[in-house]
């Protein structure tokens, strides 16, 4: 675990997990404890422990390798159609020729741009599922999980300068976490406990 000097460079809140193998680690920014109520730290800690232990990081390495992969082989094949296609406009003979280089880049930041939604999705989703880890993780340990989690989203959004609303359309394409709006409103409403129930990830 690692308390990172972030207030030298950024007035944001924030802590993630990253690494694989011995270089795996817990960071914390040093904004986060000096500005956070306890019990909220104590969420944001719940959330990367559950990017953790749920192996979000191996599995975000598995994917993006083999989703680089598709979109390596698609890129190639629409920079070769461009090519074939605008090749004696641009004056570009093939693919495999020093300007032909540039139609593959092109190609390849087309790809990227359109593929946006795709790893965005996935990413918010994986979000979602450490969010719900942490609010089930401090169930027990601060007096109401819903209250705290919604005051950390609130907190975060402030730090950030977050829209509160934000489009729908630009969430979709452009956001890699949901929202702080709609986790605020998901953790608001997720009590598992109610009526004797347990969480996902938790059995108490
Ligand atoms: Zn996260």
């Amino acid at each position: 675990m690692f308390l990172m000097s972030a207030s030298e460079k950024s007035n944001g809140i924030n802590a993630y997990v990253t690494g694989i193998g011995s270089s795996k680690r817990f960071v914390m920014w040093d904004t986060t404890m000096d500005r956070m109520p306890d019990d909220e730290i104590m969420f944001i800690f719940g959330h990367e422990s559950g990017h953790y232990v749920l192996n979000h990081i191996p599995k975000g390495l598995v994917m993006t390798m083999a989703g680089s992969l598709l979109m390596f082989w698609i890129c190639a094949h629409l920079a070769e159609w461009m090519v074939r296609r605008f090749g004696e406009r641009w004056q570009v003979t093939g693919v495999g020729s020093r300007a032909g280089f540039l139609a593959l880049v092109f190609a390849l930041s087309l790809g990227g741009f359109l593929s946006t939604p795709i790893s965005n999705t996935i990413s918010r989703q994986v979000e979602h599922e450490a969010d719900v880890y942490g609010q089930e993780a401090m169930h027990g340990l601060v007096p109401d999980p819903q209250k705290t989690a919604v005051s950390a989203f609130n907190h975060m959004g402030e730090a950030w300068l977050e829209d509160p609303n934000p489009n729908a359309f630009v969430e979709f394409w452009f956001s890699s976490h949901p929202s702080v709006q709609q986790r605020a409103v998901f953790a608001q409403h997720y009590d598992p406990w109610a009526n004797g129930g347990h969480g996902k990830f938790f059995m108490k």
